[in-house]
């Protein structure tokens, strides 16, 4: 499988790695070492994890993580080993006026820990399937694709996202866009409950009945209402898909904006069964790259129908008609869906930017087209993909979470070889007119930590209904170093 993120880092050669300065906290406390022993060594209980300083062994490791364009320099790192334990850094946090940061993998960094203190959740790693309930109780120390392996085993599904290496709770906590998104929308629309370690240090178990507010607001404000130790999901009886992808070149403008322009026409007639994305892609003529995709553009169409196989073959049949260089679509087992898009699995130098777009029409392809076309002047080469919404996203949620595609009908998603803002800025700047100035919270990343900006992921109504809870949850904003939502009443005012 081609991983179009290592073949982005490998270009430009020589750039240093740039890393983001801290946007969120930039406290007077030092970074961390001696001072940090002193004010948050007072941990209120004892710790059955591990608690690490600046140059103890692990401690770099602990606080690494998927996304390198954001470096963490944290005042101490608590490898929690339970709910005590994350209640105690809380608590502790708390009393030394430290804000608190929490991570399971880093494929969601948003802002540098600095002067934090940093609950790695890694080793929270409770996991267990109940088959009759058709429910997972799932610890924060767990990635998507161990909860899918886990849950096969009984024939049952977790709704994944595109990389099975993504931590489930920064998932579920962004909402979740599912491969499957128009059957079954969004994966916070199937939590049943959440524990989490609120900035009080309490432990709740927040349901539709039990502190509903606090569970609405979890899924889709992130790590803004405090830690989540565990959930309890809904599984799906899914075994298996027709899903797959198609390649096409796209080196001949005419010929991508033709596959590109059919497939915009070919997911106006989808059902909600039927969910897909397409993908723009131009690649450098780098050696790490295989011979055969160096230096080349495509057009790649990614489906996952949840259906029957011969109907979900009938619906494809207009995209094999396109003469596709290579298609792999077929009836495959469930547990094989992150497969179907090439994620890369280590660590990666790149900036990753979103937005939910209009419709789009012929003007809105040959602008898409330009980003691949070959004559035009050379990297960095953006990855753009476009995931069709719509279908079940559209309808209300069964448990109502602070998630919305505010009507969108495309999600916009591209990777970028760090240094890239300016190539992303431009391709934003050029589909302005498609835009809705909205956003998913799931897909903010570390360009996106302005309080503007986490404002787009949220319609109005949401964003104020959710600043006044951190108000009530966390009113000195203990939780900040993420995509930070303020209290209401702290200078972030809600517009009347
Ligand atoms: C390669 C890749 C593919 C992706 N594909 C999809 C996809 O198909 N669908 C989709 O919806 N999203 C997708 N995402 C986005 C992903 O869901 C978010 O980036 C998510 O935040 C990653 O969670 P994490 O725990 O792995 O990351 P981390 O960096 O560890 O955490 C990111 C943030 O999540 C919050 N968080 C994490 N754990 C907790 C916790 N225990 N309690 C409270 N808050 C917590 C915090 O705010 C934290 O800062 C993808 C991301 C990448 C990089």
């Amino acid at each position: 499988m081609l991983d179009t993120d290592s073949a982005a880092d490998a270009v430009p050669d020589g750039v240093p790695a740039q890393t983001t300065t801290s946007a969120a906290y930039t406290g007077d406390r030092p970074a961390g070492g001696q001072a940090a022993r002193h004010d948050v060594v007072s941990l209120d209980a004892p710790i059955r994890g591990r608690t690490l300083f600046p140059g103890d062994e692990g401690f770099e490791e602990a606080c690494s993580g998927w996304l390198l364009t954001v470096e963490h320099r944290p005042a101490v790192v608590v490898v929690a080993a339970d709910a005590d334990d994350v209640a105690a850094a809380v608590r502790s946090a708390a009393e030394a006026g430290r804000p608190v940061a929490v991570q399971s993998t880093g494929h969601g960094k948003s802002v540098p820990a600095d002067g934090a203190v940093f609950i790695a959740t890694g080793e929270l790693r409770e996991l267990s399937v109940d088959p009759r309930a058709g429910t997972a109780r799932i610890g924060a120390g767990l990635r998507l694709g161990e909860v899918l392996t886990a849950a096969a085993e009984h024939g049952l599904a977790p709704l994944c996202g595109s990389s099975g290496e993504v931590g489930v709770m920064g998932y579920l906590t962004g909402g979740g866009l599912p491969l499957a998104c128009r059957t079954y929308g969004f994966a916070a629309d199937h939590v049943r409950s959440l524990d989490i370690v609120t900035a009080d240090g309490l432990l709740r178990t927040v349901s539709p009945t039990r502190e509903p507010d606090l569970f609405w607001a979890v899924r889709g404000g992130k790590g803004n209402f405090g830690v989540v130790v565990a959930a309890e999901i809904e599984l799906l009886p899914l075994r298996t898909v027709y899903g797959g992808e198609l390649h096409y070149p796209g080196e001949d403008p005419r010929h991508a904006a033709h596959v590109l322009g059919s497939y915009l026409a070919w997911v106006k007639d989808q059902p909600e069964e039927m969910s897909s994305s397409v993908s723009l892609l131009r690649l450098p003529d780098a050696p790490q790259l295989p011979e055969g995709f160096r230096g080349r553009s495509f057009v790649q169409v990614r489906v996952v129908y949840t259906g029957d196989e011969e109907r979900g073959a009938r619906l494809v049949e207009p995209l094999r008609a396109l003469g596709p260089e290579k298609d792999t679509c077929g009836a495959m087992p469930y547990t094989r869906i992150t497969e179907i898009y090439p994620d890369p699995k280590n660590p990666v130098m790149v900036h990753l930017r979103s937005a939910l777009l209009h419709g789009l029409d012929d003007e809105a392809v040959e602008e898409l087209v330009s980003f691949i076309d070959p004559s035009t002047p050379e990297g960095p080469f953006p990855g753009i993909e476009l995931r069709h919404l719509g279908g079940a996203l559209n309808r209300p949620p069964g448990r109502p979470h602070a998630v919305s595609t505010q009507g969108a009908a495309f999600h916009l998603w591209m990777r970028m070889p760090a240094p890239a803002e300016q190539a992303a800025d431009e391709v934003l700047g050029r589909l302005r007119r498609w835009d809705t100035g909205a956003m998913l919270p799931g897909f903010l990343f570390d360009h996106d930590s302005a309080p503007e900006r986490v404002r787009r992921a949220y319609t109005e109504a949401d964003y104020r209904r959710l600043a006044a809870l951190k108000a009530e949850y966390d009113p000195d904003h203990l939780f900040r170093v993420n995509h930070s939502i303020p209290p209401f009443g702290s200078g972030e005012r809600a517009r009347s």
